[in-house]
């Protein structure tokens, strides 16, 4: 891996981040609080949050595995993301490699960030080759963005070559593992210590059903995300959100069980829709949701949508002609997808 330095962006090494008031007198005890001049009525609203989540932090950390000093916390995934290219990447100038297809917010902010965005096509079986991303790579590509289980695909990508990607490249790796509750597959969280280059990305809008709090969580090295909390917003996650988000975390039992029931959900309902006349082949997946390919995603998709049932239509998507992807959702609403599906003419 190249240097840090190396890696950031100019300005961003030689930031000098804002310090908020709540930053300058942390470390001793207060009960008078007339720094931040916050409106002292409208407890517990009238006052800012803290800007680094510690006490959400203690609990991530332990239910995660990680060191608090390795997690940064966002209004969502998305920022994460965001800012990745926003740290790290030089506009105009630098270039990211990417697997294709993937989630589509990777390009969209490498377009916000005038940064360039190389995709390499996955394999028929949906997989990434280590060699082949690295040959794309060159002096100017500081990030390679790999999503496992990937989306929309749903599979999980072989270990063995990211292992590569990360052990070869010289830059960074964000691994996105937005449905890695749904998977067996060990997470890149748990190898931190051995790759000081990777970034994990986790969320509780998937497994944890919390997508309306907006949190998401990056697990990278305690200097990454010191880059990371130089350049967020102070106050990126709300009070409510921590507040919930906190007592999500206290009782994580839940979300095991409703991973046990979608993926149970997940696999009756992957057997039904195969039996389908529009089925043409479902591909295999780590996720919470599937693949398919269909006689006619655009018009069956039409057809779902006058049923008032939405599913996404990939068909657009290089390598996913006639694909739809299908969330798992509660046992009516699988029924009420194939049920619609049955009568399809
Ligand atoms: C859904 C999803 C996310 C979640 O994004 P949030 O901003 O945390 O809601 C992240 N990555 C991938 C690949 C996803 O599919």
């Amino acid at each position: 891996m190249k240097s840090l330095e190396l890696l950031t962006r100019r300005n961003i090494w030689k930031l000098k981040p804002y310090s908020s008031a709540r930053d300058e007198y942390s470390g001793h005890e207060a009960h008078v609080f007339l720094d931040a001049n916050e409106n002292p009525y409208n407890q517990p609203y009238n006052r800012y949050p803290d800007p680094l989540q510690w006490q959400l932090k203690k609990f991530i950390a332990k239910i995660k595995q990680v060191d608090e000093r390795q997690i940064f916390l966002g209004n969502g995934s998305d920022e994460a993301i965001d800012l990745c290219y926003r740290v790290f990447t030089e506009p105009k100038m630098d270039n990211v490699v990417a697997i294709e297809p993937t989630y589509g917010m990777y390009k969209v902010c490498a377009d916000i960030n005038d940064v360039e965005y190389r995709k390499v096509l996955l394999d028929d079986n949906f997989d990434i080759s280590a060699q082949r991303i690295l040959q794309r790579t060159d002096k100017h590509t500081k990030i390679v963005w790999i999503c496992s289980p990937n989306n929309p695909t749903g599979n999980n990508l072989n270990a063995e070559e990211i292992e590569k990607v990360i052990q070869e490249f010289q830059g960074l790796v964000v691994i996105d593992e937005a449905y890695g509750e749904f998977s067996a597959q060990r997470s890149w969280r748990t190898r931190l210590k051995d790759f000081p280059n990777i970034i994990v990305l986790n969320t509780m809008s998937k497994a944890w059903g919390c997508a309306g709090l907006r949190m998401g969580m990056a697990f990278a090295s305690e200097e990454i995300i010191g880059l990371f909390n130089k350049v967020k917003y102070p106050y990126n996650l709300n009070q409510l959100t921590q507040q919930k988000a906190l007592e999500m975390m206290k009782d994580p039992f839940k979300v095991r069980e409703w991973v046990n029931i979608l993926l149970q959900e997940r696999t009756r309902l992957i057997k039904a829709f195969s039996q389908l006349p529009c089925c043409m082949k479902v591909y295999p997946t780590d996720a919470n949701f599937f693949l398919a390919v269909v006689t006619d995603a655009n018009a069956i998709y039409s057809y779902l949508i006058e049923h008032g049932v939405v599913v996404r239509n990939r068909n657009n998507v290089q390598l996913c002609n006639n694909c739809l992807r299908i969330t798992v959702g509660t046992k009516n609403e699988n029924n009420e997808l194939l049920g619609a599906l049955r009568q399809l003419k």
